[in-house]
């Protein structure tokens, strides 16, 4: 079973930025476009995980990915990433987040990623939370030690229940790769444009599951430049200096030449299904349970 999803926020991240222009909003809604009619083309479905702030300010782009058949998922109200909230910010957030999508698509969103896999053992009520806001499934959990968030004694690297507080949610994590005996993820953000295509196509088809995750500004051939201070304060809520403006800046823009080209090509030889039909696949009486 391999599963394609997308997180959708960049319109919205530009407006809020400050760095919107028409041209850049011309410009993701031409990747977007690209990206939909290979879906077309394959007869794929795949799920776009959209932000509460897309479905406010964007509804149009949200509304589009819906009428082409694909799953529309919650990715956070504003892209804040989880472990830079308090509890009761996620759980606001989520709410106006769920609220959003639900009243742009008329239909309820059952599926769930924080921004940038920002969950861990400091912020596990984040399960809570969704299931207070009806999500049923989520695909956040990066299943080994990162710099921020992971679970890195989750155990499980396929589908599975998470039982929190008495509370069950169907987990979908990051699948992994042992390379040079270090588990890497290699089927989206940085890594997928570090590895070569058909070390990641090796790995899919070879794969009881696999999960790919793109962000349509992961794959954009231009640059950003490295963020000012003011914006980096803001959006990371950690301090702007230099070291860590650049570290983001290159960690962001590395490899992006043929990204986008890459991606396309992924899709074309590999068979992918969305969240909402990977879920229906699953025998999940014998998937076994992660109690956190
Ligand atoms: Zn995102």
């Amino acid at each position: 079973m391999n599963i394609l999803t997308f997180d959708t926020e960049e319109w919205a991240l530009a407006k809020a930025g400050g760095w919107a222009t028409n041209e850049r909003y011309a410009e993701y809604d031409a990747f977007l476009n690209r990206i939909l009619d290979v879906l077309d083309e394959r007869k794929f479905q795949a799920t776009f995980f959209c932000t509460g702030l897309m479905a406010s300010d964007f509804p149009q782009v949200v509304k589009l990915i819906q009428s082409r058949g694909h799953e529309i998922g919650c990715h956070s109200y504003h892209h804040t990433w989880m472990n830079k909230m308090t509890e009761a910010e996620a759980r606001e957030d989520t709410r106006a987040a769920v609220d959003a999508l639900e009243q742009c698509i008329g239909e309820k969103v059952k599926s769930y990623r924080a921004p940038a896999f920002s969950v861990g053992n400091s912020n596990k009520w984040m399960f809570e939370i969704l299931a207070e806001n009806g999500i049923e499934y989520d695909a956040s959990v990066f299943p080994a030690a990162r710099d921020f968030g992971g679970f890195a004694n989750f155990g499980k690297k396929k589908p599975c229940a998470i039982e929190y507080k008495g509370i069950r949610i169907k987990e979908f994590p990051i699948c992994m790769t042992r390379v040079l005996g270090k588990e890497v993820a290699y089927s989206g953000g940085g890594f997928f444009r570090f590895f070569p295509l058909w070390f990641v196509n090796n790995r899919i088809i070879n794969s009881e599951y696999s999960m790919c995750y793109f962000h349509i500004l992961d794959l954009l051939p231009e640059l950003y430049g490295v963020p000012s201070k003011a914006y980096y304060e803001a959006y990371y809520k950690e301090p702007g200096t230099l070291k860590n403006r650049y570290m983001r800046y290159l960690k962001n823009n590395l490899g992006k030449k043929g990204a986008f080209a890459k991606m396309i090509s992924l899709i074309r030889q590999t068979d992918f299904v969305s969240l909402n039909q990977a879920e229906k696949m699953v025998d999940w009486e014998k998937a076994g349970m992660v109690t956190l």
